[in-house]
């Protein structure tokens, strides 16, 4: 049988054979007691990586920014956001299910809100307003393609937060992504967030888990917040000692992620149906509007199915993301099917 190509997510990759072994030789504690070595040393690694005091390993990054806003936001409080992001869309809305504050959803340039429209939007109480205490960001940004925020937008909200003295919560969950395709070190992108998570199951590959950085009494706090979350988890080590591995082996690879996307981008770009600008695709994710005479996005994605290629629709178009268990067959494959399919 021929291998499955698939595209739907970098949460599908594998866990490597170093993982593996990693995961069957791991010492183990109970966690939630707080004795197991090794979610210790990812814990440490993390944090050191990062440049922050202290870090919590998560079940999943939906956990790690639910730990977020509740750490630090309460009930009468706001949030600002960006309207596409993955917090405010796809995280079944934790901001107003468990901590009981409002979304404040703005527009953004791929991902890059408007610096004067954030400090416009900040609002101090009053008997008919809510605070704002938090500003969320996102980067590279899920969906708005995996675009790479500038640094210098980074910056600037960075600024206007602390003027107002306001919390930012960093969505990092792709943040080794951003890293390798701007050059700028993790550890800068991880000061502009009083709290960063990233993820270990994307493109690093772990078979799950995220971790959560901050200061000492973010994370103290979070522990807890996480515990009554029902995310405290026993002999985590097994887990554990994957990412220690991802951390370790897997970021500096995710630039062959990016090659593979700036290929296949350039490659349909031009193909009937297909409306994509390949110079905007800065690292793994392509998403790409569909309009063709003859296919709907359904029959498409069937026919690229029945090909072994798998992707998925997404708001009014289709996503492909590169991964480690993609290689340039894959994506030569997915060259052939696309112009197959779509040639008129
Ligand atoms: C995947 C993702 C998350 C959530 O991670 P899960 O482990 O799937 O819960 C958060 N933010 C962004 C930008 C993501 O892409």
């Amino acid at each position: 049988m021929a291998k499955i190509s698939d595209f739907r997510s970098d949460t599908v990759t594998r866990p490597t054979p170093n993982m593996r072994k990693a995961m069957a030789e791991a010492v183990v504690g109970d966690d939630v007691l707080g004795d197991d070595p090794t979610v210790q040393e990812l814990e440490a690694l993390a944090a050191e990586t990062m440049g922050k005091e202290a870090a919590l390993f998560v079940p999943s990054g939906t956990m790690g920014n639910s730990v977020s806003v509740k750490v630090w936001t309460r009930e009468l409080e706001e949030v600002i956001i960006e309207e596409r992001s993955h917090i405010y869309n796809m995280e079944s809305t934790h901001m107003t299910f468990i901590s009981r504050v409002t979304p404040r959803p703005l527009p953004s340039r791929r991902g890059a809100m408007d610096p004067d429209e954030v400090e416009r939007n900040i609002r101090k109480p009053s008997v008919h307003i809510p605070r704002t205490s938090l500003i969320c960001v996102e980067n590279t940004h899920n969906n708005w393609s995996g675009a790479l925020v500038p640094m210098e937008n980074l910056r600037a909200i960075r600024e206007i937060a602390d003027r107002h003295e306001i919390r930012i919560h960093f969505d990092g969950a792709r943040i080794f992504n951003a890293s390798v395709a701007s050059g700028i070190p993790v550890k800068e992108y991880a000061a502009i967030g009083d709290s960063l998570m990233f993820c270990l199951s994307k493109g690093l590959s772990a078979p799950a888990g995220s971790l959560l950085v901050g200061n000492k009494d973010f994370i103290d706090y979070g522990r807890r917040v996480r515990k009554a979350l029902g995310g405290g988890l026993r002999q985590v080590g097994v887990l554990a000692a994957p990412g220690i591995v991802a951390l370790s082996e897997m970021t500096d690879r995710l630039k062959e992620d990016h090659d593979r996307a700036k290929k296949l981008a350039s490659s349909i770009s031009e193909l009937p149906g297909i409306e994509l600008n390949p110079e905007n695709i800065d690292t793994n994710i392509i998403i790409f509007g569909f309009n063709h005479p003859k296919l709907t996005i359904p029959v498409f994605l069937e026919q690229l199915k029945k090909r072994e290629i798998l992707a998925l629709a997404t708001r009014g178009g289709i996503r492909f993301v590169t991964h480690k268990d993609i290689n340039d067959e894959d994506v030569e494959k997915a060259i052939e099917a696309f112009r197959q399919l779509l040639a008129s």
